[in-house]
């Protein structure tokens, strides 16, 4: 398995996994031309893709999937509910093109198991994807307010996961944002902080998760090294700095090549 961030961050989230002969994008939120350069960088071509899954129907997650999907015939995989609000913005998908998935049930693409799983955010129905090929399995967790028993058990024995590092609660806090969208971000649905990451991924340690990317930093309210400072703390408080590898998702290009 191969799995690539090509961008994250508020201004725009993609990955890029590989498995097997299947090609799978989750989320494309830069232009259809943006995404096709950053894949091209890494050797792969969106005429090959099998399929595009969506978390949710926010623009730094969707910007450019219709085009992606009309150009060259991909399969878009998103949530009824997801798929409502986000019609506007996919007219130019085929029907045929057009995938209902059920929330919080496994599916398959080819090979590939998908668990779609409901994440706490602020968007009509968000989700966070496990994907599983032979014995290798993956997460994409971001835009996510709070994490819960229920995430740490999906997450479990996870060989790597994309987890959300969105902000750093002090910078926010003293930052230029109107009062409400501070207290949008915050809330139980809006994006985790560096400390909540940082502190699940300690419980991740303990279920088994060895390899981790932050993601979905914030331009406004955090800033890389800050993110990996307090991951690298709070993993040495817990005895376990050593013991993790954490990497970094880069905002405009791609991270680097996974291989599992
Ligand atoms: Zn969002
Ligand atoms: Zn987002």
């Amino acid at each position: 398995m191969r799995f690539c961030p090509l961008c994250s961050g508020s201004s725009g989230n993609s990955t890029y996994i590989e498995a097997g002969n299947i090609r799978i994008l989750i989320d494309a939120g830069l232009s259809c031309k943006r995404i096709t350069a950053l894949m091209n960088e890494i050797g792969a071509d969106p005429a090959q893709l099998t399929a595009i899954l969506v978390t949710h129907e926010h623009s730094d997650h969707i910007k450019g999937i219709e085009i992606l999907s009309s150009k060259y015939s991909v399969p878009v995989y998103a949530n009824r509910e997801c798929w409502s609000a986000m019609r506007n913005q996919m007219a130019r998908v085929k029907p045929s093109e057009i995938c209902v998935f059920e929330s919080d049930k496994t599916f398959y693409i080819g090979g590939v198991e998908v668990f779609p799983f409901t994440t706490y955010h602020d968007s009509v129905h968000s989700v966070g994807f496990v994907i599983r090929h032979k014995e290798h399995k993956v997460a994409v967790c971001t835009d996510i307010g709070h994490i819960d028993k229920r995430i740490l058990e999906i997450l479990s024995g996870c060989e790597l996961v994309l987890l959300e590092a969105n902000h750093d609660v002090d910078m926010l806090m003293a930052g230029s944002y109107p009062y409400l969208l501070k207290k949008r971000i915050l809330s139980g649905t809006g994006h985790l902080c560096n400390e909540d990451c940082a502190n699940t991924l300690v419980e991740l340690y303990h279920r088994g998760v060895r390899n981790a990317i932050l993601g979905h930093l914030s331009k406004e309210n955090n800033y890389p090294e800050l993110a990996l400072i307090t991951v690298h703390s709070a993993l040495k408080a817990a005895g376990i700095d050593d013991k993790m590898q954490i990497a970094l998702a880069l905002r405009d290009q791609p991270t680097g090549i996974f291989e599992l």
